[in-house]
């Protein structure tokens, strides 16, 4: 019988920790699903990992690892799926904001052949300021980046374990997780699913962190923001030689009197444009020492035929 890991990052969630392991196990009982839950205490400053020492001094297949300190949310689940032992993997939030019930459905698309099942929260119940915020983010992520993931999707998903092999030969899997997970072009299923408050306590996600984990998104898996140094160098070249023809043209047959200043401008206008250009070539090598040193797997295999 499959092994289902559920890998469930903490900081300071001492409220929530016994309801949610309650939940989860009064969730999946009925459907006979084996499971192990992997606590990842993330330099909790609260009373978490006690809590977590007593649920699994209770439970067998209560596990719990911590860290000397707050390394962060994505550090914490990378944890977990480093010590995961099951055949899928389940990465949800200790708050209740990612419903276990769902846990079931997403077995049940693994079991039938998915690799990777994604959740997409179709309402938020958060401040209209961070729906606002997350609605643009992603939707910038899905045009201009490599992740080709549509939706408001976050962490709560399912891998298959033949994913995790891939996460730990990349070494950037602690930045972004889920843009990895898309980049790897596994085929995917996408649940919706209705996000509910946070039940207890405040997020723990500060706007430096959301702002952190954002960029980490757009920086490793885009180069748009490199490429704008071409579109300028494109638009300012040519607009520097167009003033130049003119003023040349206005000496020479109209006995135009310019200033030496104006041609600086003008011929500093163009260099300009090729400063832009130089830059964005500059930027694509770094790109590539980027990608080689984070070591990106180069390819993905899907299925092999009559091939150990
Ligand atoms: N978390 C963590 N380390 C951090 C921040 C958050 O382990 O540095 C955990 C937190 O306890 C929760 C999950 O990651 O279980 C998601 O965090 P949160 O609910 O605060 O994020 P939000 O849902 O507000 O985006
Ligand atoms: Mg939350």
């Amino acid at each position: 019988m499959a092994l289902i890991s559920i890998v469930i990052p903490v900081l300071n969630e001492q409220e929530s920790l016994q309801d949610i392991s309650q939940l989860i196990f009064e969730e999946l009982n009925p459907f006979k699903i084996k499971f192990e839950i992997i606590f990842i205490d993330d330099g909790s400053t609260d009373n978490s990992l006690l809590i977590l020492k007593k649920l699994q001094s209770e439970r067998e297949n209560i596990k719990v690892i911590s860290f000397t300190r707050n390394f962060g949310h994505q550090s914490a689940i990378s944890a977990g799926i480093d010590h995961a032992n099951g055949d899928a993997i389940i990465t949800m939030d200790a708050d209740f904001q990612d419903p276990p019930s769902l846990i079931p459905k997403m077995v049940k698309e693994w079991e039938q052949g998915a690799k990777v099942v994604f959740t997409n929260r179709k309402i938020r119940k958060d401040r209209f300021l961070k729906k606002l915020s997350a609605s643009i983010y992603y939707w910038l992520l899905y045009n201009f980046s490599d992740i080709r993931i549509k939706g408001n999707i976050a962490d709560y998903r399912l891998i298959d374990k033949e994913i995790v092999k891939y996460l730990k030969g990349t070494k950037e899997r602690s930045g972004y997780l889920r843009g990895v997970i898309s980049w790897l072009g596994y085929p995917y299923v996408v649940l919706d699913y209705e996000r509910p408050k946070r039940k207890h306590g405040k997020t723990k996600y500060s706007l430096l962190k959301m702002t952190r984990l954002a960029m980490d998104g757009i920086l490793n898996f885009s180069l748009v923001p490199v490429r704008l140094g071409f579109v300028l160098g494109l638009l300012l070249i040519p607009l520097g030689l167009c003033f130049m023809g003119y003023i040349i043209y206005d000496t020479l047959i109209n006995d135009e009197y310019y200033p030496l200043y104006k041609w600086i401008s003008v011929a500093n206008l163009i260099l300009m444009g090729f400063l832009f250009v130089l830059i964005w070539i500059v930027a694509e090598y770094i790109g590539k020492i980027y990608d080689r040193e984070r070591d990106k797997p180069q390819y993905v295999i899907k299925e092999k035929f009559n091939i150990e």
